[in-house]
């Protein structure tokens, strides 16, 4: 049997990218369970959302985008602090790089760590990594809760931590008026989860809880499809949650059993193949997923950083 190739180093594939017009003037771009962004259109300005994974990466949605609208991007706002949504930044131009406070201070703490862990676990998607200036950095941050009036009788548009996920600091971009949802990699339409900075237990109860009720009937995941209709997010929804309550019930079982982590990652595997094991990045995360939540409930509570060294002990210990 010949090894596992590490995460996603030999998935080298294009994937097919779509940009779907949600409603008058608001965007997704989506890309066969590649990171997922979006545009959001003000009187006279635009809210990109996401930046991707390098400028070079961002000038293609940025191309399709600009087939729709030529207004200047006044705010980029970033959901997190993960490489592959934000090291692309620099391409738009943006006035105001939006995120949480949690995202600034984990940029600052693990960002370089992390640009050199993402890189090697998903090298297609930096694409041209040279064009990349440095770290994003955000320059407004908010705690809580930040509007942003569109204007021109658009409507707001709310950027909301929901609790604790994904990672520290997730922030959904959510339009009342159109009940159309951004959410990050809080919730995945067709996509495995990467929970490998998450909080489990906060992530599965009250922030999906927060989500759910705010009742959107169009939202873009962090990758896959667009779930269209009320059915279809409330289904995205709860295979997110579904995900994450497998995952703790295996891995708990497994610990309190005196068991080790190759043996949580045995049984979690097991449960969750069958639903989601032909999902983009399955295979990919399970490893990093059930590390981190292992350590979560064993009482480590901020996620340790992820180095490339780490990445590839973890991947020899689990998946080798
Ligand atoms: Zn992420």
């Amino acid at each position: 049997m010949t090894a596992k190739a590490f995460a996603s180093s030999a998935d080298l594939a294009d994937q097919r990218q779509t940009l779907d017009v949600l409603a008058d003037g608001v965007y997704a771009f989506t890309a066969e369970g590649d990171p997922n962004a979006g545009a959001i259109e003000g009187e006279d300005f635009l809210v990109c959302f996401e930046a991707l994974a390098t400028p070079v990466a961002a000038r293609e949605w940025l191309t399709r985008l600009r087939e729709h609208t030529d207004k200047p991007v006044r705010y980029l706002v970033l959901s997190h602090y993960h490489a592959v949504r934000v090291l692309g930044a620099s391409a738009f131009g943006a006035d105001v790089v939006v995120a949480h406070d949690k995202t600034r201070e984990l940029v600052a703490e693990r960002g370089k760590e992390d640009w050199e862990s993402e890189l090697g676990r998903m090298p297609r998607l930096f694409k041209e990594p040279d064009s990349i200036p440095g770290l994003t950095w955000p320059t407004l941050t908010f705690s809580d809760r930040l509007t942003i009036d569109l204007g021109g009788g658009r409507g707001d548009l709310v950027l909301w931590h929901c609790g604790r996920g994904h990672t520290e600091g997730d922030l959904v971009a959510w339009l009342p008026r159109r009940r159309i949802l951004f959410a990050g990699d809080l919730v995945e339409a067709q996509a495995a989860l990467y929970t490998g900075d998450a909080f489990h237990r906060d992530w599965a109860t009250g922030t999906l809880d927060r989500i759910a009720g705010l009742g959107a009937e169009t939202l873009v995941g962090g990758r896959g499809a667009v779930a269209w209709g009320r059915e279809a997010v409330d289904a995205a929804i709860a295979q997110t949650r579904m995900f994450l309550e497998v995952m703790i019930r295996e891995v708990g079982a497994v610990r309190d059993a005196g068991g080790t982590l190759r043996q949580a990652f045995e049984a979690v595997r097991e449960r969750l193949a069958p639903r989601f094991g032909g999902w983009p990045i399955f295979e990919h995360c399970l490893p990093f997923d059930v590390s981190r939540l292992w350590d979560e409930l064993s009482g480590v509570e901020r996620p340790r950083v992820w180095t490339a060294a780490r990445d590839r002990e973890v991947w020899a210990l689990l998946q080798g």
